[in-house]
């Protein structure tokens, strides 16, 4: 599957605010947001004085774009997201993030495996992990509640593994999921309330981007 491999840094400057797409370097001073936070390109310096009143579509593409970015998703699996979510009982936009949630690489990440979503896809592609005790290499596969996801025996001894149980320590796991560090696996308890996820994403907007 192809996926997006130009600099991701520009992705935050664009949506003008920090996406978090970089693990430990987006809370360092390297951060690019923080040295230039202002949008990529020639024009961009200037346009954080510039003041521009936006269309309501301009912002429902912004929310699209935003939650496209974090998650790590191109546009054409984005759009199959929201008609699943479509379909499915209860509020659209609700719906479609927590099927954004429930990707593997995103639960990975939450779990405290991997530093951002993009360090887990490429530990999942490499096959490190295993769903209900079998192997997989995808990482937009959806987990749902009682799957549990491991990091596989034959890849405990790598220097990644061994340090993992103290790393991830200091990271917080949601309530809806639950973390065993001793056996490097984590359970699916439910799926995760509006509360639980990111509160700067607008699926509203995201969902009247779609309906137009
Ligand atoms: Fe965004 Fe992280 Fe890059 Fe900062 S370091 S601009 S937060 S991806």
């Amino acid at each position: 599957m192809s996926k997006y491999r130009g600099p991701v840094c520009k992705l935050c400057r664009r949506e003008g605010e920090k996406l978090f797409l970089k693990g430990e370097r987006c809370f360092s001073p390297k951060c690019s947001f923080e040295r230039r936070g202002y949008p990529p390109g020639q024009h961009g310096k200037g346009a954080q004085f510039r003041r521009r009143r936006e269309s309501d579509f301009n912002r429902q593409l912004r929310a699209k774009q935003k939650a496209r970015r974090m998650y790590g998703i191109l546009e054409r699996q984005f759009r199959r997201y929201y008609e699943v979510s479509l379909s499915r009982r209860g509020l659209t936009g609700l719906n479609l993030l927590q099927i954004l949630e429930s990707r593997l690489d995103n639960v990975i990440f939450r779990l405290g495996f991997a530093d951002s979503r993009a360090q887990a896809r490429l530990l999942v592609t490499h096959g490190h992990f295993s769903v209900n005790g079998r192997r997989t290499d995808v990482p937009s596969m959806l987990v749902s509640q009682g799957d549990v996801i491991s990091v596989r025996e034959g890849s405990r001894p790598r220097p990644y593994f061994k340090d993992l149980a103290a790393v991830a320590e200091e990271r917080t796991v949601p309530a809806w999921l639950s973390r065993d560090l001793r056996n490097l696996s984590g359970t699916v308890l439910r799926l995760p309330e509006r509360s639980e996820i990111d509160s700067n994403l607008q699926e509203q907007l995201i969902v009247e981007y779609y309906s137009r």
